[in-house]
């Protein structure tokens, strides 16, 4: 089957075109700056990225030019719209109506419109890429696949949030948790490739981006994860606070004069790492370089970063009561080896023990604990297209 995956935001949107058989990406772009002016960028597998500026004023106009880009006689993947088989969306919140990918039928669309509130920048973006889909391939079935649909197998123990119980039953407020096709691809990759038993493990992904979150997986299902209610909770993030005493959104809205999603918007986009190397900048490659070079703000943020994973990594064994294996996936995971050994180190006592060398190999699934170590530590590079991909592929056989 041709899948073509579909993730979008409020003015940009990538795209996929996988053959789900081979799991070979067929082609892949975005279109950037919908709405402003508009580019587009597409990709044939094995060619050179080609960039075509073109007004692209709705989505419809961007999604109409991936659709004949990739029908372009020379370097097109498809002769025509019949040979996608299937598309499948990236929809951010599902709330608590999704617990896995379902087929978009109207109903469904009604209950991601319900869920907006949860995600008002987000859903209705998702949205837009669904409807615009449905109408220019009508009659191709098309699947939904949430963020937060993995994390909904948390126990009330540990999604609820300790504020009066209204809350959580009138406006549904509690711990959703994001990132989670990624949590869940590479949960399932961690196990096959350490040959564990997916259904007799204790697993612990460590999603590490721009956007960072940690879960904890037993036996294949989520019981934690450190993102909340929305994705500014938990780690230190490229420019997000992660957890904060909450007390400090009227604190600092007095001393500035900022109303709550004022401060919100600085926890948001001027925090994390950007904050504290006082805007340096939130990318991790220019950190490590101004920290080597002496600049104290830089390892601040990168102390601050690596102690709250290690500390968020130390409560989740406890919550699992123990750990097989700790995995280290996306930009940061995936890419910087001193971030995981940083990390590692902290769990000596446990009989964590990292191979350095191992630990230097990029691009791979690799295993970088030593064999003697008490606890296997990997680097699986995530793929949440392919996971977005094989759900819809699973999705369509069940609805057969
Ligand atoms: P997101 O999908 O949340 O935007 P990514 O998973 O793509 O984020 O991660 C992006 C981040 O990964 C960058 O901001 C940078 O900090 C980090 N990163 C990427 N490549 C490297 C590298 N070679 N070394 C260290 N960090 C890297």
């Amino acid at each position: 089957m041709k899948v073509l995956i579909i993730n979008c935001g409020s003015s940009s949107l990538k795209y996929q075109v996988i053959d789900s058989d081979s799991e070979e990406v067929l082609a892949k772009g975005l279109c950037e700056r919908i709405g402003i002016d508009g580019r587009l960028v597409y990709q044939k597998a094995g060619l050179d990225k080609e960039i075509t500026e073109a007004p692209m004023p709705t989505h419809k106009e961007a999604i109409q030019m991936v659709l004949d880009a990739l029908q372009n006689p020379k370097t097109g993947v498809i002769s025509s719209l019949k040979e996608i088989d299937a598309v499948g969306h990236r929809v951010v919140h599902g709330g608590e109506e999704f617990s896995g990918s379902v087929l978009i039928t109207d109903e469904m669309i009604k209950a991601v419109e319900n869920c907006t509130d949860l995600a008002p920048l987000h859903n209705p973006a998702n949205l837009i890429g669904i409807r615009v889909c449905k109408e220019l391939m009508p009659g191709t079935p098309m699947v939904g696949c949430f963020d937060t649909a993995f994390h909904q197998t948390m126990p009330a123990k540990a999604y609820l949030y300790p504020i009066p119980i209204e809350y959580y039953e009138k406006y549904h407020i509690r711990k959703y948790g994001f990132h989670g096709t990624s949590h869940s691809f590479v949960s399932k990759e961690t196990a096959k490739f350490l040959g564990l038993d997916l259904n007799h493990s204790k697993i612990i992904v460590c999603h590490l981006g721009n956007g960072a979150s940690i879960s904890a997986v037993k036996d294949g299902r989520c019981i934690d994860t450190s993102m909340g209610l929305t994705p500014l909770a938990g780690l230190c993030m490229g420019t997000r606070s992660g957890d904060v005493d909450p007390s400090i959104v009227e604190f600092l809205g007095k001393k500035l004069n900022l109303d709550a999603s004022g401060v919100l918007q600085i926890l948001n986009k001027k925090s994390g790492v950007l904050g504290l190397s006082r805007g340096l900048s939130s990318d991790f490659r220019d950190l490590s370089a101004a920290a080597e070079s002496g600049n104290r703000d830089a390892q601040n943020a990168l102390d601050v970063f690596c102690y709250r994973v290690t500390t968020t990594i130390g409560a989740y064994i406890a919550a699992l009561d123990g750990v097989d294996a700790i995995a280290f996936t996306a930009g940061i995971g995936e890419n910087d080896k001193d971030v995981r050994s940083t990390v590692m180190n902290n769990f000596h006592y446990m009989g964590i023990r990292i191979d350095e060398e191992k630990n230097s190999i990029r691009g791979e699934n690799v295993k970088i604990s030593t064999d003697d170590s008490k606890v296997a530590v990997c680097v699986i590079p995530t793929n949440e297209e392919l996971a977005i991909c094989r759900d819809t592929v699973a999705v369509l056989s069940e609805n057969k």
